[in-house]
């Protein structure tokens, strides 16, 4: 019998990773990438998420502890763009660091939903080719932000959700975890505290999470301060070709597999060489209705307007108006860099070049 698949069928798809997983890349459109000849200064910009960031807030100690995590994924995106590597390279590195690191709302220390588990949302996206990956509700997956990319270079889709991107992570040999390798107390007590205040049931401390400590849990920072806390960079390389990608848990107590605008492309994450590429921290409702990451590119690609102009019409202008809380992280091919938030504060850096970080957390600091 001649058995005839559609293209993208799950059939063929098994038979063709099974064979050969490269030609299920997503095609791309004709790539925008410069020539290998040009040399451009690379950039980098990321964030480590916006709130109530005060410092009345913060402890020094906390204040000192944000400052290190930024710094390190920083220093490793840098290192990859100094010597020569790509911006998607760029960006993955240090979003597996913020993942790794418990301050972070991505990946360990990752908010819980409701029902007391860790759901984790990412997306990347390449200027270059304008193909995308990006995976929702993932939960045994350790770097999301590898399974987005894993998405968009190892399938011939851009967004995968719940067990089936976990199962495409374990086929591509991304490492797994037990849920509870995503358990921190401090998320877990945040849970707990949100869940008393809205009078719902607390559900069971989640199997394999370590017993409840006598000790209260440190605080390093008012109770409100990280109430998000996605993460997310933006980078340039030396090649000319820009990239944008970011990684979260959500929001505290999300209910019935509520997804963000993190991995929603346009909204929480957006790359084109043709204008720019952004990446969001806020609530996602918000900036899921405004498709922010995408109008802001458009805003630069059809009115001209500069990226900062841009970042803040949407941000500071449309997001204000309707009380959207949040902020962006955004790079343009020819070097421009910009960030616009509307809370108290964002966790934030940006590099060039040749240039010196600079790393700032309240909204009083450059
Ligand atoms: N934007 C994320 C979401 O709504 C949360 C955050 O940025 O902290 O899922």
């Amino acid at each position: 019998m001649n058995v005839r698949t559609h293209p993208f069928s799950p059939v063929s798809l098994a038979l063709a990773c099974a064979f050969s997983s490269a030609a299920l890349a997503q095609s791309a459109p004709a790539p925008a990438s410069q020539p290998a000849s040009a040399q451009h200064t690379w950039a980098l910009v990321l964030h480590g998420g916006a709130g109530a960031i005060t410092r009345a807030s913060m402890t020094p100690e906390a204040d000192a502890a944000y400052r290190a995590g930024i710094r390190e994924a920083l220093t490793a995106a840098a290192g990859v763009l100094d010597r020569g590597g790509s911006s998607l390279d760029a960006i993955e590195a240090a979003i597996k660091l913020f993942e790794d690191n418990p301050l972070f709302n991505a990946g360990r220390g990752a908010v819980f939903a409701a029902d007391g588990t860790n759901q984790l949302d990412a997306a990347i996206m390449d200027g270059a080719t304008m193909r995308a990956g990006s995976v929702a509700d993932v939960r045994r997956t350790r770097h999301p932000i590898s399974l987005a990319r894993a998405v968009m270079e190892k399938s011939p889709y851009v967004m995968l959700i719940g067990s089936g991107a976990d199962d495409f992570a374990a086929h591509v040999h991304l490492e797994q975890v037990p849920p509870s390798f995503f358990f921190t107390e401090r998320r877990w007590q945040d849970l707990v505290r949100q869940l008393e205040k809205d009078g719902s049931p607390i559900p069971p401390r989640p199997e394999g999470a370590p017993a409840p400590s006598a000790k209260p849990v440190a605080a390093v920072e008012g109770a409100d301060t990280h109430r998000y806390g996605t993460v997310g960079v933006v980078a340039l390389d030396r090649s000319g070709n820009i990239a944008g990608g970011t990684s979260t848990g959500g929001t505290t107590a999300k209910r019935w597999d509520r997804v963000g605008d993190s991995p929603i492309i346009g909204a929480g994450t957006y790359a084109s060489n043709g204008s720019c590429a952004v990446s969001a921290t806020g609530t996602g409702e918000y900036f899921i209705r405004f498709t922010v990451a995408r109008t802001i590119c458009a805003l630069v690609q059809y009115k001209g307007m500069s990226l900062q102009a841009a970042a803040d019409e949407v941000v500071q202008k449309d997001l204000g108006a309707i009380h959207g809380d949040g902020g962006v992280i955004a790079l343009t091919p020819d070097g421009q860099l910009a960030w616009s938030f509307n809370t108290p504060g964002m966790f934030r850096a940006r590099l060039k070049e040749g240039g010196t970080p600079q790393i700032s957390l309240y909204r009083d600091e450059p």
